[in-house]
């Protein structure tokens, strides 16, 4: 999320409630009007030459700039570019995936907004989540809780803890913390194993120096303050307090990534730092 897209608001940039999706987005032409709107705030601006001239209107919602002659449309660089599938099933698609906590399959986007064929729904779903990772996007900041949690492999009863190591992937979350409560936005990595190298590269990477962060006792995070960075640490062997209660950002998190895994097929077993082992 850019810091400008920080600031829209529910109910005002975008539909809150599916109510005021369904009067925002009634039509193509309404879906296009939002685009326009999303794309050029300020007016037209030509993706060839960069003219902000007003452009010639075409057919087809296309425009025509007056001085590179070169004709665009609201969609075109965009992952609605040259689609069949009306933008009212894009929008719809994208409200149907953005409000799913269990996770979302094309077979149930193709039955849920009536799409012809598998393939469409399976076409959009991957072009959305590709379009959910943005590589430029903003680091986190503020208070961040940083955790590891294993998940996949097959999980026996008799199992020590390596044991499941070796069977399962590392995945690396941060999350912000809000104040004066609430979460933020959040970033994952699998990587091979939870060293202090993987970790210290996956903080420098996804948080902006100077932050708060929360973390368990582990000796991975030792060198915080070095960093640039302050180190709230809890340690949570022998303590009252579970896990889930003094992290409770990356426990949530962990939890979702859980249940939305389980939907794929995928087992997942619980946060190294949590006093339950599986949950
Ligand atoms: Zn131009």
């Amino acid at each position: 999320m850019s810091k400008e897209s920080k600031s829209l608001k529910a109910g005002i940039d975008y539909p809150k409630n599916w109510d005021q999706f369904m009067n925002c987005f009634h039509d193509e032409q309404s879906c296009l009007s939002y685009l326009k709107k999303l794309r050029w705030p300020n007016g037209f601006i030509c993706p060839n030459c960069f003219s902000e001239s007003v452009p010639y209107s075409l057919p087809k919602n296309k425009f025509k700039c007056v001085k590179c002659r070169k004709q665009t449309s609201v969609t075109a660089g965009t992952i609605f570019d040259k689609t069949r599938t009306p933008l009212k099933n894009w929008f719809a698609a994208v409200w149907y995936l953005t409000n799913q906590k269990n996770g979302v399959s094309a077979l149930g986007m193709q039955r849920l907004l009536g799409l012809g064929s598998y393939q469409t729904a399976w076409t959009i779903l991957h072009r959305l989540r590709h379009a959910m990772v943005n590589p430029e996007r903003d680091k986190l900041s503020g208070i961040v809780e940083v955790d590891e949690t294993f998940v996949g492999g097959i999980v026996h009863k008799t199992s020590t803890e390596n044991q499941q190591d070796k069977t399962k992937s590392v995945v690396l979350i941060a999350i912000e913390l809000l104040e004066p409560k609430g979460f933020g936005r959040i970033r994952l990595r699998q990587v091979d194993r939870a060293t202090k190298k993987n970790i210290e590269q996956f903080i420098s990477d996804v948080i902006e120096p100077n932050c708060k962060i929360c973390t368990d006792g582990s000796q991975a995070y030792s060198s915080l303050n070095e960093m640039g960075h302050s180190r709230k640490k809890t340690v949570h062997l022998g303590s009252d307090k579970p896990a889930h209660e003094t992290m409770p950002g990356v426990h949530r998190v962990a939890s979702l990534l859980k249940r939305w895994l389980s939907c794929v097929g995928v087992t997942c077993v619980g946060v190294r730092s949590c006093v339950l082992p599986i949950w």
